[in-house]
């Protein structure tokens, strides 16, 4: 049976990447969200188990704690703690899904180690351009704002980890690349340079 694919797709708040990925998955088949865990407060609009699983920090550490480990990956991004289940991506590929995770930079190099993800980094078209989106989003605070901009120098400084880049200036050229990727990487023999035709490794 077709073990599903694991496509991680990181970004600087702010690039865009949560528009890209709604109308992505709304054209691919057999794709599949994973809704991480988090500590920070939901956003208005937000809703708990469907934008993310909504948890205390004592809930978070629980599971982080667990013998072995709940999360494939977990990080501390922007003070707030975020983390991918192990039980819900599992489930997902043993069913042939294809899994989107929407993990920060830190998170991507820890699902590097255990898996082989396709990886793909969403960048802004300059800092400039991301700190107007940022503001006009009216969501944050400028406390907020300095720490996400803050956040993005460095996440943009790991983007040669990743092995594919998009530049979201156009929406509707941004979420064509994205398809194209799925679709291209859906039709790949093999998934790394050894020749193993593996997709996802165990746990
Ligand atoms: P936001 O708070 O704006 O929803 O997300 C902030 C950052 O946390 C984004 O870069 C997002 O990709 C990242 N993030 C969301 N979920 C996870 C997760 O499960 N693990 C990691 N490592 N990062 C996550």
């Amino acid at each position: 049976m077709h073990k599903g694919l694991l496509f991680v797709i990181s970004a600087p708040s702010g690039c865009g990447k949560t528009t890209i990925l709604k109308e992505v998955m709304q054209r691919i088949p057999a794709l599949v969200f994973s809704v991480s865990h988090t500590t920070r407060n939901p956003r208005s609009g937000e809703k708990d188990k469907e934008h993310y699983h909504f948890v205390s920090v004592d809930a978070f550490m629980a599971l982080r704690d667990q013998e072995p480990c709940g999360f494939l990956e977990w990080a501390e991004v922007h003070g707030n703690f975020y983390g991918t289940s192990v039980a819900e991506v599992n489930a997902r590929c043993q069913q042939g899904q294809d899994v989107i995770l929407d993990i920060d930079v830190q998170g991507a190099e820890q699902v590097r180690q255990g898996a082989l993800p396709v990886t793909v980094f969403i960048a802004p078209p300059s800092l400039e351009i991301l700190e107007q989106r940022l503001r006009g989003r009216g969501t944050e605070t400028e406390e907020t704002v300095s720490k996400r901009l803050k956040n993005a120098r460095a996440e943009l400084a790991q983007v040669d980890a990743y092995e594919y880049v998009i530049v979201n200036d156009v929406l509707e050229e941004a979420v064509e690349a994205l398809c194209s990727i799925i679709i291209a990487e859906r039709s790949r023999q093999r998934r790394d340079r050894r020749g193993v035709a593996l997709q996802w490794a165990e746990h």
